[in-house]
């Protein structure tokens, strides 16, 4: 039989099984996972095959392939990684223009790591109701330019439940990942898209600083029209991608489109000569915001290289 872990206590898993009903799994004893070093082989979001025991729980014998999964490094000496969540449809960045700001390195740095684990992300423009007609200006300003890359936005208010059927739409059927500065209204929205999510044990928790070993918990919120959120804090929530420098351009849909017609083709748009990014920046086809965030995350990943 198989079915969706939709909750992990630590010692136990919840499986929803094709059938529609919820089955209490522990794993099968010897149970190892082949492609990553992990401190948890199994996460919410994983499709698994399990055989029912006489007492109406389960074990679980195998995960399937995943799509893709998001994982958290345990700490920097570890080469340990938690999953934090597996098969990920979609993702929900909810950003605001004040109070918080949200600026757009954190919003580029996040889409590039979304991209690098092919999870397809909305902006979502949280608290439209504050903006007065400068902060509204900028909001369209950071549409128009992310919408022209390929990223739907959304204008809503969680406070006001404006704005949100569209996003119910969008999420029916899928699993979601829901992420954005504390302040945003991240709560606020959930609470809004599913009535009883204060009953439920809310964000997955951040596990920096706590140890490798504590028990770690996590759950998906049902959505009433079917389909799950997973709420995970910030940036680091989400977790950071180890990127080549050669790589980074990729994760930058526009950028990548223009470096086909770089003279060099390990070129990586600094000062190459014949460097047709730069040419598009200088000509206004790529934002300056964008290629300054780029920039920022490839003086990133060289100072971590140097590090190492
Ligand atoms: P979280 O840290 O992202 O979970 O943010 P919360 O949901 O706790 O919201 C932070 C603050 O912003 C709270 O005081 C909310 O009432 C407020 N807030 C959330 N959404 C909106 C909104 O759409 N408009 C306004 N004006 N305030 C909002
Ligand atoms: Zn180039």
């Amino acid at each position: 039989m198989e079915g969706l872990v939709i909750k992990n206590t630590g010692s136990w898993y919840q499986v929803r099984t094709d059938e529609g009903s919820d089955v209490e799994c522990k794993l099968k004893g010897n149970f190892r996972l082949k492609e990553i070093k992990s401190t948890n082989p199994i996460a919410v979001g994983d499709r698994v095959s399990i055989i029912l025991n006489e007492d109406g729980t389960g074990v679980i014998t195998e995960i399937l392939d995943r799509k893709n999964y998001i994982i958290r490094k345990s700490s920097n000496l570890s080469k340990h990684s938690h999953i934090i969540a597996a098969n990920l449809d979609l993702c929900f960045l909810i950003v605001t223009v004040t109070k918080p700001i949200t600026t757009t390195v954190f919003i580029d740095r996040f889409l590039a790591s979304a991209e690098a684990y092919r999870i397809p992300v909305n902006l979502l423009f949280n608290k439209v109701d504050l903006y007065d007609e400068d902060e509204m200006e900028y909001m369209d300003a950071l549409i128009d330019l992310y919408e022209y890359i390929g990223y739907p936005c959304h204008k809503i208010s969680a406070l006001n439940q404006t704005g949100l059927d569209e996003l119910k739409d969008k999420l029916k059927g899928k699993i979601t990942l829901f992420s954005g500065h504390s302040g945003v209204g991240k709560s606020t929205l959930i609470n809004a898209l599913v009535p009883d999510s204060r009953l439920k044990t809310g964000a997955i928790s951040d596990f920096h600083g706590k140890g490798m070993h504590t028990t770690t918990f996590s759950e998906m919120m049902e959505l009433p029209q079917g389909g799950f959120i997973i709420d995970t804090p910030g940036i680091k929530g989400f977790g950071t991608v180890d990127m080549e420098t050669e790589e980074i351009g990729h994760y930058f849909p526009e950028i990548f489109k223009f470096s086909h017609n770089c003279r060099f083709n390990n070129c990586i748009h600094i000062n190459e000569p014949g460097c047709a990014v730069r040419e598009a920046v200088e000509n206004h086809y790529i934002s300056e915001s964008r290629y300054k965030s780029y920039l920022n995350i490839l003086e990133d990943e060289t100072d971590d290289k140097y590090r190492k």
